[in-house]
């Protein structure tokens, strides 16, 4: 029994360690990945949830890592937060964004993540108006997806950023909304133009009614506030006939789509000269 003791905690340490080791690994290699090009953007579809059209996609930051391969986001994101190296890869996935959704029919509309952090540095508005003056996109077609800890801090710099970016035709989407403090108060005063519920909000809404009430409450509150409301993880027909029926305009899931490399749009030259 000692033994086996003694094994369980060498393991433990072992265990921590290779985590303390790869994260610090994980931090360094991010300051190179960029250059390195290692970083790509996956989009996954947004679709109407009448007509099943898609609107525009989410672009969704993907990492490939010389020696381990592919890092989750939710792996490295944090890190990238905490040492602040959020605010370089966050204008790399803008301006990249923007480029390819540059070359897409006009009316595909493109969203992008924006994370807490971003906000807290003075020049967001700066770096958004850069990407989108570089590529050419049409403001009214791109979309910024922030989290609740955003608005948390509620002050003025927030309503000023907010402001900024909407008179540069840009809209703004609570992204995760039901997961942290929104309030209907902050909703009120930041003015968003969507709302986007979590897909913890959907996952079991076809098999349990206490959730779909939930999912119900939420999506009622969006709309309360005339917001249009998405949702996100749709991953079945049932999920997908259950928020239609609350009036979730858009959705957005596997059962359209998988985040994957960047849709390739034949140009109206190209089609003429098949067709
Ligand atoms: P998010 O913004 O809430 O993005 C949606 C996540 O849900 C994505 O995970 C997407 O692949 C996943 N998803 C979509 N539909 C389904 C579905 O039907 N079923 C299931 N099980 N999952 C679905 P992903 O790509 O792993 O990204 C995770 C998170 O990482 C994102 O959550 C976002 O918070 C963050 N993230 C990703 N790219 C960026 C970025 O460029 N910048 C920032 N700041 N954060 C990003
Ligand atoms: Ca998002
Ligand atoms: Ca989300
Ligand atoms: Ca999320």
């Amino acid at each position: 029994a000692k033994a086996a003791g003694r094994g369980t905690v060498c393991a433990y340490d072992v265990a921590m360690d290779n985590e303390q080791q790869q994260r610090r690994e994980l931090e360094h290699d991010m300051t190179q990945a960029i250059a390195r090009g290692e970083f790509w953007l996956a989009y996954q579809p947004l679709v109407n949830s009448q007509s099943r059209a898609v609107t525009g996609y989410e672009a969704l930051l993907r990492w490939d890592h010389p020696r381990l391969g592919a890092v989750p986001p939710d792996r490295f994101i944090p890190l990238a937060e905490e040492t602040g190296a959020i605010i370089s890869i966050g204008e790399w996935v803008l301006q990249e964004a923007c480029r390819q959704a540059a070359t897409w029919p006009d009316d595909l509309r493109i969203a992008v993540n924006v994370s807490a952090v971003q906000f807290w540095v003075p020049n967001l508005v700066d770096t958004v108006r850069n990407a989108l003056s570089i590529s050419g996109l049409d403001p009214h077609r791109l979309e910024l997806e922030i989290t609740e800890s955003v608005v948390m801090r509620d002050n003025d710099s927030v309503v000023a950023t907010l402001d900024e970016l909407r008179e540069l035709g840009v809209s703004i989407v609570m992204d995760d909304f039901g997961t942290g403090f929104s309030s209907l108060s902050n909703l009120k005063s930041y003015a968003f133009d969507k709302i986007k519920i979590d897909r913890s909000f959907i996952a079991t809404i076809d098999r349990d009614t206490s959730s779909r009430a939930i999912m119900r409450a939420i999506v009622g509150l969006g709309h309360s506030m005339n917001l249009p409301v998405v949702a996100e993880g749709v991953e079945t027909e049932e999920q997908l006939h259950l928020v239609a029926l609350e009036g979730c305009v858009q959705v957005q899931g596997y059962l359209f789509g998988r985040p994957s490399v960047a849709p390739a749009f034949e140009t109206r030259q190209v089609s003429a000269i098949v067709g």
